[in-house]
């Protein structure tokens, strides 16, 4: 019995101490009496509180500006995350592109490389460059330094043992033992989760509005993939596996597409179909700009033909235009499904950000149900193409700054009379 009120004493004094780091990163700079009232726990707690994070290097404090100084007496510090308490190597994990980026424990890139792989290469080769990059943005970092390695997957996987089973955009890869490869070469503890799932755990990290919205969150890269997130709670299907949006069926008599089927979504906007509608359209004499800059060595990728459309190129403009048709015909089913109060579009596509939003906005406006899109807000996320590898970043911070046993948590501090802790 003693022991089991010792331990309870010790839970509840560390999920206090969790509550003090996550309210301090959401609304910091902050003053511990902000902290108390938005955690519900007593000053004095968070003076104990926050003066053993300060002594673990987790919190610092900083003086206050003119707006915040008293007029009597010394100013109040303001408290702060120590962003610079470790270190986090994140890595994104896409078919035809590795990232690699050296976070802050908030997820911030101090360092980050980028490189272009051929997924039909081997894995081996593949990891090879993996560990290059690693090693090229951690550079004489100490071990000790790394928090940990967060690693983005497509495909299906297995989070726990870090496998890559299957990817169609990859076919050589099977049942590929990444995580603990990349923990025997790094020597740091790798966590794996699934892009879309990162994408999402991203958004939730820098909009903490969306721990009391339904917000459904599409990544266009190589594959489409689709994450749901209600009350600030990932919902995952059975065995992991969900949101794969990209092979539901938009044309029954459509191509075939690389998962068996055909007429998928993605064979209308993945990677491939978009360089396959611009190769096709050059053949037929048309993109002349896209044409050029091909002949003049440029590769052709989706990125290519949204910079083109952000310079006027109506041709590309109408390539953009044809992607934002269909991915606005997926999302208003989503939209009548499931009654979001917020979509993001996340992708390599800040270059084309207006012109597919106006397109996947139209598409909305004709299939989805007036009182549904009408709560249903449309936008692009802040930071494109990097929000898999900057969930990769938050899958390690979490362990210092989120309540991961306790979800529901997250609403004592999204509310603004918190339930006292102690
Ligand atoms: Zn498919």
């Amino acid at each position: 019995m003693a022991t089991s009120r010792i331990g309870n004493t010790d839970l509840i004094s560390e999920l206090n101490s969790r509550l003090v780091l996550h309210a301090v990163r959401v609304m910091q700079p902050t003053f511990r009496a902000q902290v108390s009232r938005s955690t519900g726990l007593k000053p004095a707690t968070i003076t104990s509180i926050v003066n053993n994070l300060i002594d673990q290097k987790l919190l610092r404090e900083t003086p206050g500006n003119a707006e915040t100084n008293t007029r009597f007496g010394r100013p109040p510090l303001l408290l702060e995350v120590n962003r610079d308490f470790k270190r986090i190597l994140a890595i994104d994990l896409e078919p035809d592109q590795i990232r690699v980026a050296l976070t802050d424990v908030l997820a911030r890139i101090l360092d980050y490389r980028e490189q272009k792989i051929d997924r039909f290469d081997r894995p081996e080769s593949i990891l090879a460059q993996i560990i290059k990059l690693c090693r090229t943005v951690t550079g004489n970092l100490p071990t000790g330094q790394l928090q940990g390695v967060g690693l983005s997957l497509p495909g299906l996987i297995d989070r726990e043992k870090g496998i890559l089973h299957s990817s169609t955009n990859m076919p050589k890869w099977k049942d590929v033992s990444v995580g603990p490869w990349l923990e025997k070469e790094l020597k740091v503890p790798v966590k794996v989760d699934r892009s879309i799932h990162l994408a999402a755990l991203y958004e939730k990290w820098t909009h903490p509005e969306s721990l009391t919205r339904k917000m459904i969150v599409i990544s266009l890269r190589t594959g489409i993939g689709m994450s749901l997130l209600q009350d600030g709670h990932l919902y995952v299907g059975s065995g992991g596996l969900s949101g794969e949006i990209g092979h539901t069926i938009v044309d029954i008599n459509g191509k075939p597409c690389d998962c068996g089927s055909s007429g998928c979504l993605e064979t209308f906007v993945g990677a491939p179909a978009i360089v396959a509608r611009a190769h096709e359209l050059i053949k037929a004499g048309r993109a002349k700009a896209l044409a050029e800059r091909i002949a003049s060595g440029a590769l052709l990728t989706p990125e290519l033909i949204y910079t083109l459309a952000r310079d006027g190129d109506a041709d590309c403009i109408a390539m953009v235009r044809t992607i934002g048709h269909y991915l606005g015909i997926a999302i208003s089913n989503l939209i009548n499904l499931l009654g979001p109060d917020e979509v993001v579009v996340c992708g390599a596509i800040d270059e084309a950000e207006a012109p597919l939003l106006e397109a996947i906005r139209e598409q909305i406006d004709t299939s989805a149900l007036p009182r549904l899109r009408a709560s249903a807000q449309v936008r692009v996320a802040a930071e494109h193409e990097k929000v898999a590898l900057l969930g990769a970043a938050v899958l390690i911070s979490q362990d210092i700054f989120e309540l991961p046993s306790l979800r529901h948590s997250d609403r004592v501090i999204a509310s603004p009379k918190a339930t006292p802790r102690l």
